[in-house]
């Protein structure tokens, strides 16, 4: 009889890898408008509405800053 494993393996662990939000910069409009809708989707403990936010932020930075 061959040694067949019918189990799954070990979790794999991950390291816990939390990204900081980017922040706002300083006198622009879109940046603050951004940060208030975040500021809202934390507060409403929305946290996918809150990664959508930060992407929408890094994507602007890297676009328009
Ligand atoms: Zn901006």
């Amino acid at each position: 009889m061959t040694n067949v494993q019918t189990t799954p393996g070990n979790p794999l662990d991950l390291p816990v890898w939390v990204e900081p939000d980017p922040m706002p910069v300083a006198g622009c409009a879109h940046c603050d408008n951004v940060a208030m809708e975040r500021d809202r989707a934390r507060a409403n403990g929305d946290a996918s509405g809150r990664s959508d936010c930060n992407v929408r932020m890094r994507r602007h930075h890297t676009a328009d800053h």
